[in-house]
């Protein structure tokens, strides 16, 4: 898709702050983290509605999603990893991975930019962990 940021962040013309990838999937910090350590998980092919992938897609995704809550939630000191699905701002699947420490701390409202810098710092504490 020409015109997809995420397809552009997935081919490597728009930079992203990596977290982890593997040939088909890739995870990166979100320029707008509702908290420190928001991922956005992706397939690097273009689909636009989650529940429109097929079943093999799917449920990669989600085993993905999983193990990388697991990672990130040790990195984080998270109590939980909360995980939400909109993308009427990007309509490319993603699956955002919010560390949270309490009720309500899913809250688009929280959603706030973070300096690149600082979103390096993260994504290297988290890329320490193992997947
Ligand atoms: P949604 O489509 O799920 O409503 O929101 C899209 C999400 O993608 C937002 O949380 C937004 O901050 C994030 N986002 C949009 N453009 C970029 C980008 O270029 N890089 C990164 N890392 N995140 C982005
Ligand atoms: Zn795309």
């Amino acid at each position: 898709m020409i015109h997809c940021i995420f397809c552009k962040i997935a081919s490597g013309a728009i930079p992203c702050t990596k977290v982890w990838e593997n040939k088909k999937y890739l995870a990166f910090l979100d320029i707008n983290p509702i908290t420190p350590g928001h991922t956005l998980l992706i397939p690097k092919k273009h689909h636009d509605y989650i529940f429109d992938m097929n079943d093999e897609e799917y449920n990669e995704l989600m085993g993905i999603a999983k193990k990388l809550s697991v990672k990130i939630k040790k990195s984080m000191n998270s109590k939980k990893i909360g995980m939400m699905v909109e993308g009427f701002l990007v309509h490319h699947t993603h699956i955002h991975l919010i560390p949270l420490q309490k009720a309500g701390d899913l809250n688009t409202e929280n959603a706030k930019k973070e300096s690149p810098e600082r979103l390096t710092v993260i994504a290297e504490k988290i890329k320490a962990g193992e997947i």
